[in-house]
């Protein structure tokens, strides 16, 4: 990698780095490990308490300080014993050695690019709307954590996503502050002589240039390009304005310059990454990019690049219906992409357009970035099983005549980042019984420890847990009172809402409506009864952002806030504004239980209920995402049957019974139910089951193991052999891939003979194979799985050859199965290709 250089100092002039010992503090400002390591926060607020209870962010801190200050702290010998100790093991914590190289000592994989259109990373650092970024981040701090070297790539926008306020009549107001460079916690990433790294990138008309900044994340980096460069054209100064703003010119542009301009930073810093994984769609121009990259340097054809390079290309869907996937139009695609092709690819236009296309034929078929990140990948996930399941299905139409189940979609599980959502009560509770390192290896012993904390200090836990957030809620619904302009008797009320021994629900999500974010409004006398109950009370916090243009989900938001007023239901149900990174922790460190509504199967994953885990929360949620396959009776609730509804009313309206039949009937009795010690023994075996065998389960760590190990390992192993060799082997992989595809359709089936003897079967069948090599395919007999289980494939052997090219197979199969459900078929298999996501030709005997 070429050296890069922070030369802070240029940039911040106004900046006291003339102190001695400040160079410490710049330090660890800029690394965001203080955001998930706390043991820094003291330091900042000691220098200026109240800034740091608003914006938690320490470069912000340092900008403002004064210089008085700054010596004054800096001269103090516990100040600086403090700060050079943290200096010190932050050092030897990120030069450990990890869980990766001591795993895999003798792996060639070096880099793994990642690539996400938003990060998650701190509320200081605004460049996310939701669970996509944080996705993002949390993997990029568990690989940190676990040493697997990955290195991100994202935009740094001017306004990131919209802030909410919320007016008293419920009306959600989007508003954009600015994010100023200069208070975020990045640096203008420079070359060793001192220039700022610019980028050149051709759009048509006039080439864009993009700045350069780099994010500290542990170990780990995160490169930012943003086009708000003074050379370039006012309109392509904008592009980076907004996350998720503007329509889909302006999006193309955004992701041709994550997909593209991201590729080529890698390139100007030398980084020539083994694994580049898509975090969805978004960054699929990166295919095409890498290829260009390496046609470029090996000479060889576009093709013959992308066979090489798509074996090191990995590409994670996040969605669940056709509508969440990016497609652009032809003649949107003709405008910023179509010199692209012939000057950089080399490659027609339609050619282009059909890696983007289900059916290449179709000139009115707009371009799906899905498709292309699949035709560009050597494997492809999704966000847990049953998300991989309905994947499957949205992606029939690019292997035809593929049974649904061997569809190429994979799945990981999501899973959070814990050490930057527990509470610093859970911290002290997990350290204790598990340990300082506990999230950085293999997690295989938390069960055990966690199974021996005593009832009354888990008790004790949850109650000091849900106390402080009982305190959090007044703060904040105080402030918003006042700034939404609430009468005056309601802010007076502020410090009296909530209590903190009463049952506490959480509720915080988009408010879009398959999230049914208003279920609990069915019925609102029932539901008020179980609020208001006298000895059994519930309270529930809810916050959320709807879409800024979705009005239906704006009206959900008003339902909520309407209702509270209308019932005067302040001291039990709020609604907190802007939902942000801040606001989760505070919910998820402190609510009893945590909701979840959605229609299944339209939540991929969902991430935020495995946000509570760590800190003894439990779950009640519909069976959909993460929950389908978390979910036991010992660990929490589980709404619905674990079967599609659709948006049928009537069955919303099912669920809705059985949402309160489960608080009515579980919950709130289990809560209520105490010893004489005056702790609920059930619901105590709850949290431990759930913390003990979830956790780890649905922890970022786990998910990022199981991304290194299932695919970045075999990926980069799979890339270097395909390039050894100025990439060879592409040319190997499209001979073949030709070849069959001309003779394919002329393969023909002789019939099937079929010998039984009981429970044993041998099977015959001739085959007439057109002079393909049957070396380069598979015969086979396939039968559908059973009972959920994967499909059956045995494989035929070559028997003997007849005349005119007549080739018999045979294949033994002993089974209680009825022969016909045996079918024979034909695959491709050759130079490892993966077979159907590189080729999708089969043939099936009639
Ligand atoms: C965790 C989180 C999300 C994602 O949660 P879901 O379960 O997918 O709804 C979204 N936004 C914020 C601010 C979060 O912290």
């Amino acid at each position: 990698m070429k050296k890069t250089k922070n030369t802070t100092h240029q940039l911040y002039g106004s900046m006291h780095t003339d102190i001695e010992g400040v160079e410490n503090l710049i330090e660890l400002a800029l690394n965001i490990r203080w955001s998930w390591n706390h043991a820094s926060d003291e330091l900042w607020q000691q220098l200026d308490p109240e800034l740091w209870e608003f914006t938690r962010n320490p470069w912000v801190i340092l900008q403002t300080v004064s210089r008085d200050r700054l010596e004054q702290h800096l001269s103090d010998p516990d100040f600086r014993e403090k700060l050079d100790g943290l200096l010190r093991l932050n050092k030897e914590v990120l030069s450990a050695p990890s869980w990766f190289q001591q795993k895999h000592p003798k792996t060639k994989l070096r880099t793994v690019a990642y690539f996400s259109m938003e990060y998650m990373l701190n509320e200081a650092l605004p460049i996310y709307a939701g669970g996509l970024g944080n996705v993002a981040g949390d993997q990029l701090k568990s690989a940190s954590d676990l040493g697997v070297p990955v290195v991100a790539v994202g935009l740094l926008y001017d306004k990131g996503y919209f802030r909410q306020e919320i007016d008293k009549y419920g009306t959600q107001n989007a508003l954009f502050p600015y994010n100023d460079p200069g208070q975020l916690p990045i640096t203008p990433l420079r070359l060793p002589n001192g220039e700022w790294l610019r980028l050149k990138v051709s759009l048509p008309g006039h080439p864009i240039w993009l700045r350069a900044w780099q994010v500290k994340v542990g170990r780990s980096k995160l490169y930012l390009l943003d086009s708000n460069d003074a050379a370039n054209l006012p309109v392509h100064r904008g592009i980076t304005d907004e996350l998720y703003g503007g329509g889909p010119d302006h999006r193309i542009k955004q992701e041709i310059v994550l997909g593209i301009g991201g590729y080529k930073l890698l390139k100007a810093l030398d980084i020539d990454p083994e694994v580049c994984h898509m975090n969805e769609g978004h960054a699929a121009f990166l295919v095409l990019e890498r290829a260009n990259d390496f046609m470029k340097a090996n000479g060889t054809s576009f093709e013959e690049a992308l066979a090489v390079t798509r074996a090191g290309n990995l590409f994670t869907t996040h969605t669940a219906v056709p509508a969440g996937f990016d497609h652009f139009s032809p003649s949107l695609m003709e405008q910023f992409l179509g010199r692209y092709a012939k000057e950089e690819l080399g490659i027609d236009f339609n050619d282009l357009m059909a890696l983007g296309r289900a059916d290449s034929n179709n000139q009115w078929e707009s371009f799906n970035m899905a498709y292309l990140a699949i035709r560009g990948s050597g494997a492809v996930n999704g966000v847990s099983r049953l998300h991989s399941e309905v994947s499957r299905n949205l992606f029939t139409n690019l292997f035809p005549r593929w049974p649904i189940p061997e569809i190429p979609v994979d799945h990981v599980t999501n899973g959070v980042h814990m050490p930057c959502w527990d509470s610093k009560y859970a911290d002290e509770l997990w350290t204790e019984s598990c340990g300082k390192d506990r999230w950085r290896g293999e997690l295989a012993d938390h069960e055990a420890h966690i199974s021996k904390i005593p009832d009354a200090k888990l008790w004790q836990f949850r109650n000091r847990s849900r106390n402080r957030l009982v305190s959090f809620i007044r703060e904040k619904f105080e402030r918003q009172a006042i700034v939404s302009g609430l009468p005056s008797e309601i802010v007076e009320t502020a410090k009296r809402v909530f209590d903190p021994n009463t049952l506490t629900l959480g509720f915080a999500r988009r408010f879009v409506p398959y999230k049914r974010p208003d279920l609990l409004l069915h019925d609102p006398e029932r539901f008020i009864r179980i609020l208001t109950n006298p000895e059994h009370p519930v309270q529930l916090v809810l916050a959320g952002k709807a879409p800024p243009f979705d009005e239906s989900g704006k009206a959900l938001i008003r339902k909520w806030v309407q209702f509270i007023q209308q019932h005067n239901l302040h001291r039990h149900v709020l609604f907190l504004s802007d939902y942000d990174m801040m606001l989760t922790e505070n919910l998820v460190q402190g609510v009893d239980v945590w909701l979840n509504t959605p229609r299944r199967p339209w939540e991929a994953s969902g991430t935020s209920g495995m946000k509570v885990l760590v800190n003894g929360g439990l779950n009640l949620s519909e069976l959909d995402g993460w929950w389908a396959e978390a979910y036991t009776p010992e660990v929490g609730w589980a709404l619905g049957d674990g079967q599609e509804h659709g948006d049928d009313p009537a069955w919303d309206a099912a669920e809705a019974e059985a949402l309160y039949d489960i608080l009515e009937q579980q919950v709130v009795p289990e809560f209520y139910a105490r010893n004489k010690k005056d702790v609920p023994e059930q619901w105590v075996a709850r949290m431990r089951k759930s913390m003990a065998t979830l956790t780890p389960q649905f922890s970022a760590n786990r998910t990022v193991r199981e991304y290194t190990e299932q695919f970045y390992l075999p990926g980069a192993a799979r890339y270097k052999k395909r390039a050894a060799r100025k990439g060879a082997a592409g040319k190997r992989v499209l001979d073949a891939a030709h070849d069959l595809g001309q003779k394919w359709d002329a393969i023909k089936f002789g019939k099937v003979q079929i010998e039984s003897e009981r429970q044993k079967h041998h099977f015959k069948v001739p085959v007439w194979l057109n002079e393909i090599n049957p070396k380069n395919i598979i015969v086979e007999l396939f039968a559908e799985g059973l009972n959920g289980k994967p499909p059956e494939r045995i494989n035929m052997k070559f028997d003997w050859m007849g005349e005119q090219g007549e080739h018999n197979f045979y294949a033994q199969v002993n089974t209680p199965r009825p022969t016909n459900h045996y079918t024979v078929r034909i695959l491709p298999d050759y130079e490892g290709v993966a077979v159907p996501l590189e080729d999708n030709m089969i043939q099936w005997q009639h």
